[in-house]
């Protein structure tokens, strides 16, 4: 875990959280190789064939986390459609948009499923509170990704916790960042094989399989949000602007990002 998360990191740091897999765990060397043959599979495959092939090859214990984002929404139909077994996660910073908790709501009549919910523990977010303040992540960098830490990474361990494969929305041309991700990976931080089904998918494709399937997205997608996490850390995209430049918009660079997908690697 990155230095920079240590005001708030230290309380978590030798949590269970962080140990839960070390003895019972494959070595991160057979995960890498699993990952490598899943990624060579991968690209002749259908997204709906990836996610069947990734469930007969790994069986139990595959995790879909999503912040409803459309990638996530479309593979949560092709898991409702195809009757795919794999546990849906989502990471409730407390900070969503009140359009983010209808859409958990309405995905989770339309498929006729619960979506299990992660939340930050209280103890910390009243640390972080009161030492940054209520909207504290705007004051710096470090206490934008303390914050971060707390409400997202710290869960995500939580989420992952006993995990085989962690599948995510990911997509390669959401960011440069992204676009090193490859199709399947590991993440080294939580010991998983990390898929990203839609690798190879555009946003127009992405819309595209929304629109025809009547897939639920988010409805500040039709009021200029392309990204959309929480609220005080999200805003509308301007006309030819990155895609994911409404994230943490007064933070300089274009390599922001939560933390979630900072520990991944490609297949060695
Ligand atoms: S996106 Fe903003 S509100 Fe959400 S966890 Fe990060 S800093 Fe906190």
């Amino acid at each position: 875990m990155s230095a920079m998360y240590t005001d708030t990191q230290s309380e978590f740091s030798s949590s269970d959280t962080h140990h839960f897999v070390a003895e019972s765990r494959t070595s991160v060397d057979d995960v890498a190789a699993r990952a490598a043959q899943l990624d060579h599979d991968f690209g002749a495959l259908s997204a709906p064939a990836r996610l069947r092939h990734l469930q007969r090859e790994i069986g139990q214990g595959i995790v879909l986390t999503t912040g409803f984002g459309p990638e996530s929404q479309v593979i949560v139909h092709l898991l409702a459609k195809h009757d795919i077994p794999i546990d849906i996660v989502t990471l409730d910073t407390g900070r969503l948009f009140p359009e983010t908790y209808k859409l958990w709501e309405d995905t989770e009549r339309r498929y006729g499923l619960r979506i299990r919910a992660i939340y930050p523990r209280h103890e910390a977010v009243e640390t972080l509170v009161e030492k940054h303040g209520v909207n504290g992540f705007y004051a710096s960098k470090e206490a934008r990704l303390s914050c971060c830490y707390v409400r997202k990474v710290e869960p995500l361990s939580r989420a992952l916790a006993g995990a085989n494969a962690w599948v995510t929305g990911v997509r390669g041309t959401q960011s440069a960042r992204r676009a090193t991700a490859g199709f399947v990976g590991v993440d080294r931080e939580h010991k998983v094989i990390k898929v990203n089904p839609l690798f190879d998918w555009s946003r127009d494709q992405v819309f595209e399989f929304v629109r025809k399937n009547g897939v639920p997205i988010n409805s500040l997608h039709d009021k200029g949000f392309a990204s959309i996490g929480c609220a005080p850390c999200t805003r509308a995209t301007r006309p030819g602007e990155p895609e994911r430049a409404g994230r943490w918009w007064w933070e300089a660079g274009d390599k922001k990002e939560c933390g979630l997908h900072l520990g991944h690697e490609r297949p060695v």
